[in-house]
């Protein structure tokens, strides 16, 4: 029975102990005063895409494309690192379905549906 007992508050003060040290949160953010920034916390590719970010790259295509009128004269520029890209046209503003296509390199080429034009650019890729 002491035994039993003896284990009963054992268990009662390891309950009182602050947790172990990973469960706390880092120290370096805690002196910041708070969660880390992105910044501080991002690595390897997200790093990379956020430092060509902040000088005004976007290496990776993840910004929405500039608006072209696509018309024969100022055809919707697609950037590639290859010499095609397929591409999904929204032919119209409210369309809820996407025209998908290929688009090569060379002279440029129509949207199947609604003939909006498209060239392909090489893409400048990230040094
Ligand atoms: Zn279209």
């Amino acid at each position: 029975m002491a035994s039993r007992l003896l284990r009963v508050s054992g268990a009662l003060r390891a309950l009182r102990r602050p947790p172990p040290a990973p469960l706390r949160a880092p120290a370096r953010a805690l002196a910041s005063g708070g969660i880390p920034t992105d910044e501080e916390q991002a690595t390897g590719l997200e790093r990379k895409v956020m430092q060509a970010m902040e000088k005004g790259q976007d290496p990776y295509n993840i910004l929405p494309p500039k608006r072209y009128s696509g018309t024969k004269e100022d055809p919707h520029l697609v950037s590639s690192i290859s010499s095609k890209r397929i591409v999904g046209c929204i032919c119209e503003e409210d369309n809820s379905c996407v025209i998908w296509f290929w688009l090569h390199k060379g002279e440029p080429q129509r949207c199947p549906s609604c003939g909006a034009h498209y060239k392909l650019v090489p893409h400048e890729l990230l040094h």
